[in-house]
């Protein structure tokens, strides 16, 4: 079963309509497109989502009449700019039910929001000895901030494991905490094996041991509902690519009380209160962390994805997205010699996979000329791959806006290059 379960103190809504699968594919441009004479088959999902036109418009009709720098001019146009950024920002907690505003800080992504609480975390409270605590399924972006931090200060990365399914063993991760621990960073679901992690039960033993925790929410926030208030998290990260939005803005939620505490990981304009040769005084949060000119039409583009996403419905996105992995694990499962990696009892819609005999790179670039778009390789994940003793895995990865159809037409491909293959 795939469960986000619903945020105690949310109310589950009660007029869900089901949206017309027709209607929301003709809100995506792209997925119309031919390639190689065929109708495109998208199944590059975890790796970047596609955008309805309602993203693309808000991002045309940003720049064709809104444009401005934010935060700096008294004319009009900034004022409407710095305007729709904020909304933005109010969107983002909203969606993610953070209690305060000034807690959601604008980042490039979710690489950009883990290494700057690595560094700057790392700053105020990481000294030699200290311990860090990861997992053996992060992606690389909650890997090697851990490790440049730990190599910084002195400190010791520690990685809790995982089991044959791909699922974290609990106890082992218990036992790793240690007085020496000053953050565990885990994500919520793994990109390459679909994993989700009880995150809202690791979080409740970390606090118990004092310990705060990081959640990758990079492939969680698309797939159901999160509430950071909830699970409790301290510091909570994502990128906008990933949830149907642009590239190049991403959401790094922090407690205020870790926030205030925590020095800029930048420096430069707007991040700023007063600037002398001498001495330097930092702005309030949010703004604290953002120096520079942010990507606020990317914000503007989050926005409007979130909306759409909200219009969409996460009920129905996490209940069709449950149907699509249970029907594509049980077609490609008919697949002899076909084997799944990532086989967790709680998953999202991730199947990846190998076929006996065939190279994964192979598969890909065959599919790729049938029409169809997968993943190929570690998925930014070499130690897992490494823990399963293969240098990568083919994954396809489904959105709401994918088919059963679509399914079968990967499952068909599948057979054909087999014999293709010998
Ligand atoms: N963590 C996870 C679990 C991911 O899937 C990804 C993207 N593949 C990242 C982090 C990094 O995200 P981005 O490249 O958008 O910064």
């Amino acid at each position: 079963m795939i469960s986000f379960p619903p945020p105690s103190r949310l109310k589950k809504s009660t007029t869900t309509v089901k949206p017309n699968l027709h209607q929301i594919r003709s809100d995506f441009p792209i997925l119309s497109q031919k390639v190689y004479g065929k109708d495109i088959v998208y199944f590059d999902n975890a790796a970047t989502t596609q955008k309805p036109k309602q993203v693309i418009e808000a991002i045309l009709n940003f720049y064709s009449n809104t444009n401005s720098n934010i935060h700096r001019g008294v004319h009009y146009l900034s004022e409407k700019s710095t305007e729709a950024y904020e909304n933005a920002r109010k969107t983002v907690q909203a969606y993610i039910g953070a209690k305060h505003l000034h807690e959601i800080v604008f980042t490039a992504g979710t690489t950009a929001g883990i290494n700057a609480v690595a560094f700057s975390f790392g700053e105020r409270f990481v000294k030699a000895d200290d311990e860090i605590l990861i997992t053996h399924m992060e992606h690389h972006a909650n890997i090697v901030p851990w490790q440049m931090l730990a190599e910084r200060k002195g400190a010791k990365l520690k990685v809790a494991p995982i089991n044959q399914n791909g699922e974290l063993i609990l106890d082992e991760l218990e036992k790793l905490f240690t007085p020496k621990t000053k953050i565990l960073a885990i994500s919520q679901v793994s990109n390459s094996l679909g994993t989700v992690n009880p995150i809202k039960e690791i979080i409740q033993i970390a606090h118990d041991k004092g310990i705060p925790v990081l959640v990758d929410g990079a492939q969680a926030i698309q797939h159901g509902k999160v509430d950071v208030q909830d699970l409790n998290a301290d510091f909570y990260v994502f990128s906008g690519h990933k949830i149907y939005g642009p590239t190049g803005i991403g959401v790094l939620y922090g407690k205020e009380k870790w926030l205030e505490q925590m020095p800029p990981y930048q420096g430069g304009g707007d991040m700023i209160k007063h600037v002398t040769f001498e001495k330097t005084t930092y702005n309030e949060l949010p703004f604290k962390f953002e120096a520079g000119t942010i990507n606020y039409v990317g914000a503007v583009g989050l926005d409007a994805a979130i909306e759409y996403v909200e219009s969409i419905g996460l009920e129905f996105i996490e209940s069709y997205e449950k149907e699509l992995l249970t029907y594509a694990t049980e077609k490609l499962l008919r697949i002899d010699g076909l084997r799944i990696f990532g086989t967790a009892k709680n998953k999202i819609a991730v199947t990846s996979f190998l076929l006996e005999g065939i190279h994964q790179f192979d598969v890909g670039m065959v599919l790729d000329k049938m029409g169809i778009a997968v993943r190929t390789g570690t998925h930014c994940t070499e130690p897992i791959m490494t823990f399963f003793g293969i240098d990568g895995t083919v994954r396809p990865s489904y959105a709401f806006y994918n088919t059963f159809e679509e399914i079968d037409q990967l499952a068909e491909a599948l057979v054909k290059i087999k014999v293709m293959f010998g």
